[in-house]
């Protein structure tokens, strides 16, 4: 927990539970602290049992008329509300790089992803449509399937995307007629309380969407809660597997999403001149901070010379600096802790022969001196056995490990325990399908660096980078989100019989 600043006074949060702001019953708090000047921010109330009791009996009370509300009518909310999130959306994109540090171009597209999300569950009326069959189950038997709402479900989510996460989940499972409480990261929770000041105006009934703040107290009280009947989760792969576990044993349905180790595959014949800044953004990008930040190179025999200059060249380049700033590449970590976990890594890595082509440690802003840098960083020669190769780091550094052919590089991403996502650059159709074919991760890009699914494709993932089986957006929400109930029907005299007739 960050210590308190003698003197400092800030505002702590409340949570939103049936349409009221309350403030926590729990005393503990959290301060929030802005990672390019260190500045308190506001303190955050780590909710516990009575909280989240509080937001399932709310949740629970608005679900009978939020399940009887036609699914037109419920989408209407979703349109009301996509409104306001764009007229909204410069003040959202700021608030996220004060508390989370990332740029402010970086930001924007956050919100834009979630904003794309909101019009997707504007579809809700055609994505929740079941199907049927005539005869389908024998002769004058019909068959079909509609996708019902269960009740309250819960999501819990990380620091690095504060606002587009949310809404991974949240709009699919209230669009589809369930309740639904929200528990942001105690790291970053302005955005939040923002965005459900904006879901109020919305019109939202009350109880239908709740926030919880706080941290694994308010967790492990929505992986216990008989109430909800599901959890959405995404952050380390240790929190999603201890999530996955819990929530599992306790009878709920749970999508998991973990942590990441990505890499990317240079081919010797891949077009840097294209792709260098598409490359550049998944290494660098949020300061490394994003699931499909790439954090390994793989470059296949003589792709090597070219990939390690043309990387360490352009990330010299790198302007760091607070992330309001206009012409600043790269942003704070997110906390003080996060950069010395880091800057601990860096050296790590180097302990274990890694060469230091760049290295961030002791970077330093002096317009911000009290800010969280760390540098872009380029290590060569990592070996599958270091601990910069296999652990995910979660900041500006990138590991090159060379490899001898593309068959060998396939085989390391699929030895590796993380499948979130991997990248080929190449102008070889073959190569191409060969990687698309075998390489066991979740997300793949193909001349892409960040791979990151639009919203009405699921957001994939494999191995200890996703428990569960269906994917946080689109298709794969709604049914998660929904009970497929069959019903099979038949009447007499419906297949021609005699109305008096006994049936089969
Ligand atoms: P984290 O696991 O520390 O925290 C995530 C959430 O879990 C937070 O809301 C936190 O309050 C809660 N939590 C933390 N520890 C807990 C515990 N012991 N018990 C119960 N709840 C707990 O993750 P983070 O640092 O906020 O986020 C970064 C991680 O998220 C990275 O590993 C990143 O790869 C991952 N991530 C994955 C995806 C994906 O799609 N796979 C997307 C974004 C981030």
């Amino acid at each position: 927990m960050v210590a308190t600043t003698p003197g400092t006074q800030v505002e702590t949060l409340r949570n939103y539970v049936g349409g009221r702001w309350v403030a926590a019953e729990a005393t503990e708090t959290q301060e929030v602290r802005n990672p390019a000047t260190d500045e308190p921010l506001a303190r955050v109330p780590l909710s516990g049992g009575a909280d989240v009791e509080a937001a399932v009996t709310a949740a629970a009370a608005a679900f009978p008329a939020w399940r009887a509300t036609p699914p037109q009518e419920r989408a209407r909310h979703f349109f009301a509300l996509r409104q306001l999130l764009v007229e909204h959306r410069d003040e959202l994109a700021r608030l996220i790089v004060t508390e989370m540090g990332k740029t402010l171009d970086d930001a924007s597209g956050e919100v834009q992803r979630g904003i794309d999300n909101v019009e997707t569950a504007c579809g809700i009326p055609t994505l929740q449509m079941g199907y049927g069959l005539e005869d389908g189950a024998a002769r004058g038997i019909d068959e079909e399937v509609i996708f019902q709402p269960i009740g309250p479900f819960a999501a819990v989510t990380p620091f690095n995307f504060p606002f587009m996460i949310a809404f991974w989940f949240w709009p699919y499972a209230v669009a589809c007629g369930n309740t639904f409480i929200l528990k942001p990261s105690e790291q970053d929770p302005l955005v939040m309380r923002r965005t459900f000041e904006l879901i109020e105006q919305a019109g939202f009934p009350p109880g239908v969407i709740n926030l919880v703040n706080g941290g694994k107290d308010a967790v492990n009280a929505l992986l216990d809660h008989p109430g909800i009947k599901g959890i959405s989760f995404v952050g380390a792969s240790k929190t999603a597997a201890y999530v996955y576990a819990r929530a599992a044993a306790n009878g709920k349905r749970v999508q998991a999403s973990g942590g990441a180790k990505n890499a990317i595959v240079v081919m010797p014949d891949a077009n840097m001149d294209a792709y260098l800044s598409t490359i550049m953004n998944s290494f660098y990008g949020a300061a490394g901070q994003r699931c499909l930040a790439n954090s390994l190179v793989l470059p296949v025999g003589a792709a090597h010379a070219e990939a390690r200059e043309r990387v360490a060249a352009a990330a010299s380049k790198l302007r760091l600096g607070d992330g309001l700033e206009k012409g600043v590449d790269l942003g704070p970590v997110v906390s003080a802790a996060a950069r010395d976990r880091i800057v601990a890594a860096i050296g790590a890595g180097v302990a274990e022969g890694a060469e230091a082509v760049l290295d961030g440690r002791g970077a330093h802003v002096p317009e911000r001196p009290k800010g969280y840098f760390v540098g872009p960083t380029l290590l060569d020669g990592v070996q599958p056995e270091m601990g910069v190769y296999t652990e995910e780091i979660f900041g500006p550094v990138v590991g090159m490990s060379p490899v001898a052919s593309l068959d060998e590089a396939i085989a390391r991403i699929n030895a590796a325990d993380y499948g979130n996502a991997a990248s080929i650059f190449t102008e070889s159709g073959g190569a191409a399908r060969k990687f698309r074919y075998e390489v066991e991760t979740g997300n793949v890009g193909i001349n892409v660096g960040v791979a990151a699914p639009v919203s009405y494709f699921p957001f994939s993932g494999a191995k200890r980078s996703f428990f569960g089986s269906l994917h946080p957006q689109g298709r794969d929400a709604v049914r998660f989100y929904t009970q497929s109930k069959v019903v099979i029907t038949r009447w007499t005299g419906g297949d021609g019989a005699p109305v008096s007739g006994v049936g089969r």
